[in-house]
């Protein structure tokens, strides 16, 4: 039987992959002292061929179906959709910061109320507290239920950040006085 021209092992950041003359540093490997070493925690992929090892980094998602995350809108692909950059989960110890990941907010989880577009819920750059819909990335969530929903948002007219202090669904600037909409989650 031939040897298989690659084999593959879990590494950590530092770790030893090979020397040098051996080895190639690939995707996500350096060289250090003569010595290929892995920059992340990952598979290493020793290719015994073209002499060189790559590396593909790990991706242990702390995100779960039920959980409640943290993230900031930063996109609207349509009036009915916002993307959502996830950077914290909730966890029994505290909130948690993690590797950002993809959530998506359609408009029909974005409220119990039945709401014309996405805009009534949320804003650009909002900070919102969600729940986690789906098991793998992009994240569906939703801000259904009343602790749900935008915890900090800036005023549409005079940029005053405001964090919201009811549920209402309506939210007046202190600064200004304009009144905008937002699927509210007080603190
Ligand atoms: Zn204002």
């Amino acid at each position: 039987m031939q040897e298989p021209s690659v084999s593959r092992a879990l590494v950590t950041p530092g770790e030893e992959l090979g020397v040098e003359e051996e080895y190639l540093p690939g995707d996500n490997a350096y060289v250090d002292s003569g010595y290929v070493k892995s920059m992340v925690l990952g598979i290493a992929e020793w290719d015994r061929v073209n002499h060189v090892v790559n590396v593909k980094p790990l991706k242990l998602s702390l995100i779960r179906p039920g959980q409640i995350v943290y993230g900031k809108v930063y996109y609207f692909p349509s009036d009915k959709v916002a993307m959502v950059r996830i950077f914290a989960v909730q966890q029994q110890d505290g909130v948690r910061r993690i590797q950002a990941e993809t959530g998506i907010l359609y408009v029909t989880y974005a409220s119990e109320e039945r709401l014309g577009t996405i805009y009534d819920a949320v804003g650009l750059g909002d900070l919102i507290k969600a729940r986690v819909l789906s098991s793998k990335p992009p994240y569906h969530i939703s801000l259904r239920g009343p602790s749900l929903g935008v915890v900090e948002t800036k005023c549409p007219q005079c940029r005053a950040v405001i964090v919201p202090s009811s549920t209402s669904g309506k939210i007046t600037c202190p600064v200004c006085g304009f009144v905008f909409r937002r699927k509210a989650a007080p603190s």
